[in-house]
Order: structure tokens, then C-alpha cells, then sequence
């Protein structure tokens, strides 16, 4: 008999690879074939991981810190995460990266058909993993003209009886967006109503903020029976490749999110739970001079998309993202949307640019600036060239 043909499960109808990992893999792709492109695809410090750091991980694997960890983390790193976030270590989980916290906390909690509101623009893999755990993100749309900030008013319309969660991200992904402790008070404000609703807090752009970014867990205490803060040190201390995130919450939610995990992976990489402790109780004064990087390169690519016609651009306050609306490109050009301006500019000018509608909200696109000045610069050098070109065009 022949085989079967491979079937998937349903609970992958519609994920598929990012659109972030398969433009990035395009562009390197052309490059091997010998084209000249630049991407600004990503979302990973270009810094190196910090050497105490590194030094730290060789001490523990030579120490023999080689065995199973404990699956909700090490009692070292917890209490120190605890310590900082002025939790218990009971209310702390160790991750393999805040990803993992973030599929934890879904598969521990949903049951089919449970809602889990989205503001958008959004990372895009917030709702592939609501959906892979059974339940339905629901997008609520918040445009330029409000920060892209999600409104109280937006939010308690959006409230249903199978409302579990609200995924809040601050600083954003894609947009740089912060909330304020008002902005995040008044939020708290609606959820006071609806005791149903859980929030899950993503901080882990909490150390790249270039004004006060205030952390969910001290502007709204009276939510703090319901809040799930995530965080780790993928993106403060250049760690993307070590997969280490946590989520500090109540001991209840820890508990469930553990029984996932412990069936999963187990606890997380005991060399890079060393490498984190040795991050978090280390020097501190790198994450200043790092903010102040992404913050001068920040406003270098603010001012150069300032001098675009056709784009405008909502100035990031945190993380290394600029999401500037293309429309006038994508009207002046002639193109059916942002990924199909987005396939052009990588064919004529050699710059790959991830489109907005991977984040939930087209006709913008998100260009990060976790890369090498000279990088952004002809990158951005690209970008006018390409806008240039399509104002030459003849009307069609
Ligand atoms: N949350 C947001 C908003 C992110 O941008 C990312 C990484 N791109 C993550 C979570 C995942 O981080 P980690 O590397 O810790 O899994």
C-alpha cells in the first residue's frame, strides 16, 4: 500500500512560518546569489551578548551545571528575577524565551472558542498561538491617529462573557509604542468591570524605552490577582540565541503554566539560566549605554523618513522599530498593498522592509533599527531612491 498523504492537524489551519523569517531568509538568499541587499528585518540587537555574560555560562558548564534544571526555573535565577520585580519566587516561571512564556500562559488557560483581545498593530506571533491553543484572537484596530494605543472605550466595547484575556505590549512590537501610567490606569479602569478578563503584559522591550515605561505590575496593583508580566533577556543583553524569558503572575497561573511546561521542554537551559543570573545581578550600566545607541539611531531614522514624500511616521518612544505608514507609496506606485511595495522595493532597490500586515495593520511597514548605522543609513538611502522613482512615474 502507498502511504497516506501527510495530513495536518486542524489547529494549524493558517499558521505558517512568519513572514518576518521568510523575507529575512529572501533576502539572504538573494545575497548568496551574489545581489547587493540590505534588510532591516529583524528584531535582534546587533550588540554582542555582554562577555561577564558569556564567561558565566563556560563557569556553570564547567562546574557541571549540566543536568535536568528544575522546570520551573533555578532557584537562583527565580529569586533574582523575583527580587527585581518585587514579586515572590513562587510567582516566577523560567522559559525557553518569552515565546515559550507566552505559549504557556495560553495553553494553561484556553479552552475552545475562549477570547483573547489583540490590540493591533501586533507581534505577529500573538495570535498564531492563541489560535494553536485552541482559542480566538480578536484584533482591535488601533490607528496612528491614537499612538496606536488601544483606547478604554475600544477596549470595554470589545468585552465579551468569553473574553479571557487582554494581551497588552509595551514598548510595542512594531510600532515603539508606550504606554503611560494614565493611559495603562484607565485600561485598568474598564478591567475593574470585568473580573473575568486576565491581562498579559509584555515587557520584554521594558529596558529600550526612551521615556518612562511604566511596568503593568506597579500602575495597576488592583490588577495584580490577574496580570501576567513577560519579560526576559533576549532583547536588553543581546541574548536573542539563548532562549531565556520568564513570567512572573499568580502562583495558581505559575502552577498551571509549569504543568505545560514540564510536559514540553522541561525547565529551561540550565547554562543559560546561569548566563541570565550572571545578566541580572551583573553591571547594569550597559543597558543605559545601549538605550542611548538605539536612542541616536531612533532619531536618525526618524529624520530620514521625515524627508520622504509619501510616508509618514509616528516617532517610536521605545524598542528598535520604526512602523511608518507607506500609503503614498503604495497609491503613487500603483501597488495592490504593502507586501506587494514590499516585494518591490527588495527587486529594485535591494532592501527588504517587513509589511505591516504581518503586524495586523497594512499600508505601513516596520523597518528595525537593531543594526549597524551604515546599515540603516543605506538602508534608508534605498528607501528615498525607491520613493523617488515612484513620484517619477507616470500617473497610472
Ligand atoms: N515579545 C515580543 C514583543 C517580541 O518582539 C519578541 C521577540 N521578537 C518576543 C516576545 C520573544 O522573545 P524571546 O526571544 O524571549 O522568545
Amino acid at each position: 500500500m502507498s502511504p497516506a498523504p501527510f495530513r495536518r492537524a486542524e489547529r494549524l489551519a493558517g499558521i505558517e512560518i512568519s513572514e518576518i523569517v521568510q523575507l529575512s531568509e529572501r533576502a539572504a538568499e538573494l545575497r548568496r546569489a551574489g545581489q547587493d541587499v540590505v534588510a532591516l528585518t529583524t528584531g535582534e540587537p546587533d550588540f554582542p551578548t555582554p562577555p561577564h555574560v558569556v564567561a558565566a555560562a563556560h563557569a556553570a558548564a564547567e562546574a557541571g551545571q549540566t543536568r535536568y534544571p528544575p522546570t520551573a526555573g533555578t532557584p537562583e535565577l527565580r529569586a533574582a528575577i523575583a527580587r527585581q520585580a518585587g514579586a515572590e519566587a513562587a510567582e516566577v516561571l523560567v522559559s525557553t524565551g518569552a515565546k515559550q512564556v507566552l505559549a504557556n500562559a495560553m495553553l494553561a488557560t484556553l479552552d475552545p472558542g475562549d477570547e483573547v483581545l489583540i490590540p493591533a498593530p501586533f507581534w505577529t506571533s500573538y495570535g498564531d498561538i492563541v489560535a494553536l491553543a485552541g482559542g480566538r484572537p480578536v484584533r482591535l484596530p488601533c490607528p496612528a491617529a491614537d499612538g496606536f494605543k488601544l483606547r478604554p472605550e475600544a477596549l470595554a466595547a470589545a468585552i465579551t462573557p468569553r473574553t479571557r484575556w487582554l494581551m497588552l505590549n509595551s514598548p510595542s512590537n512594531p510600532t515603539g509604542a508606550v504606554y503611560g501610567p494614565g493611559e495603562l490606569a484607565a485600561l485598568a479602569a474598564v478591567l475593574a468591570d470585568h473580573p473575568q478578563v486576565w491581562v498579559l503584559s509584555d515587557e520584554i522591550y521594558s529596558h529600550l524605552a526612551y521615556v518612562p515605561a511604566p511596568s503593568l505590575r506597579d500602575a495597576a496593583p488592583g490588577l495584580a490577582e490577574r496580570t501576567l508580566v513577560v519579560d526576559g533577556v533576549s532583547k536588553a543583553f543581546a541574548m536573542t540565541g539563548w532562549r531565556l524569558g520568564w513570567g512572573i503572575g499568580p502562583r495558581a497561573l505559575i502552577g498551571a503554566m509549569a504543568a505545560v511546561q514540564g510536559q514540553v521542554t522541561s525547565g529551561a537551559c540550565s547554562i543559560s539560566q546561569a548566563a541570565a543570573l550572571a545578566a541580572l545581578t551583573g553591571p547594569q550600566e550597559l543597558l543605559a549605554d545601549r538605550r542611548a545607541a538605539f536612542r541616536a539611531r531612533r532619531d536618525r531614522v526618524c529624520a530620514a523618513l521625515a524627508a520622504i514624500p509619501g510616508i509618514s511616521c509616528v516617532p517610536p518612544d521605545g524598542a528598535f522599530y520604526a512602523f511608518p505608514d507607506v500609503t503614498g507609496l503604495i497609491l503613487g506606485g500603483g501597488f495592490a498593498d504593502d507586501a506587494a511595495l514590499c516585494r518591490w522595493l527588495l527587486d529594485e532597490v535591494g532592501l527588504a522592509l517587513v509589511p505591516g500586515r504581518a503586524f495586523g495593520m497594512p499600508g505601513h511597514v516596520r523597518l528595525s533599527f537593531a543594526y549597524a548605522e551604515r546599515e540603516i543609513d543605506d538602508a534608508l538611502d534605498r528607501l528615498a531612491t525607491a520613493a523617488a522613482r515612484l513620484a517619477a512615474r507616470p500617473f497610472q
